[in-house]
């Protein structure tokens, strides 16, 4: 049982014209095994909160604390927050040219665990994750996202999820650009990481097309550096018919 406490957590990205606060106070408890929606307008800092969590380093903490079962995660590197069991599927992911697939994901299983996964097996448990995601085998041999369409690199941010076994899971925008069948093969790998190894989610979406697939516990409504109000699924239900009108502040 693990727990990921965010605490008062206000941060600035650095632009051009120099840092300029985004996270204006942000306080949420995702305990193992829940699933917490984090839904909000464009803008509103989501991904910003995304980031922050993972240690992009655009992105200064200016207060607040972020803590893993205790430990400070604003004090690890990147690589020490994805041992600690953090792991970030990105809106964007990025390519890596040059790096396979398949050689990317035992770098990063080796580096989380401290040590090359025994060759046969991990063969196989790739080529598993990669069936129930119904991905073609020859994608393991490909660059990572380069030239992948938007489902394949949300197919692949959800295989890297598999096979790297983390505690927590922020899924930033996972269910943006899917058609619907590729929106549940990856819900449906996301449901079957949760409930075989008690994964803590923070699922962050725009829309409420993917609840329908992942059963969020908590649902947080983020607005303007902030999450603004919070219930249960019932409060996507609400957005779904009001949209985020009444949480924007109107024109004068
Ligand atoms: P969301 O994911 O909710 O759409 P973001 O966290 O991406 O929101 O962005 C929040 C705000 O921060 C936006 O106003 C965005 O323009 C600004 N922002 C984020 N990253 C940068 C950046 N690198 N440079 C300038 N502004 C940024
Ligand atoms: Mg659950
Ligand atoms: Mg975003």
């Amino acid at each position: 049982m693990s727990t990921l406490e965010i605490k008062n957590l206000h941060v600035s990205v650095e632009t051009n014209d120099g840092p300029k606060p985004i996270l204006r106070g942000v306080d949420l408890t995702i305990s193992s095994g829940e699933i917490h929606a984090i839904m909000g307008p464009n803008g509103s800092g989501k991904s910003t909160l995304a980031y922050s969590i993972a240690g992009h380093p655009k992105y200064t903490v200016t207060d607040g604390e972020v803590l893993l079962d205790g430990e400070n995660v604003l004090e690890m590197s990147v690589d020490e927050r994805a041992r600690a069991g953090m792991f970030l599927a990105m809106q964007y992911p990025v390519e890596v040219p040059g790096v396979t697939v398949s050689n990317f994901l035992r770098t990063a299983r080796t580096a989380i665990s401290g040590e090359a996964p025994p060759l046969r097996k991990w063969v196989g448990d790739v080529k598993d994750a990669m069936t129930k995601l119904r991905m073609d085998p020859e994608f393991a041999q490909r660059d990572v996202n380069h030239g992948f369409s938007g489902g394949e690199k949300k197919r692949h941010e959800i295989l890297q999820m598999e096979l790297l076994a983390p505690k927590f899971a922020i899924l930033d925008e996972t269910d943006s650009g899917l058609d619907v069948d590729a929106l549940r093969v990856v819900s449906e790998g996301v449901n079957r990481v949760h409930a075989a190894t008690g994964l803590g989610v923070m699922l962050i979406t725009h829309y409420t097309r993917i609840l329908n697939y992942i059963k969020p516990d908590f649902v947080h409504v983020f607005v303007d550096g902030r999450i603004a109000e919070q219930g249960g699924p019932e409060l996507a239900e609400r957005l779904e018919a009001e949209g985020y009108d009444r949480f924007l502040t109107p024109a004068v």
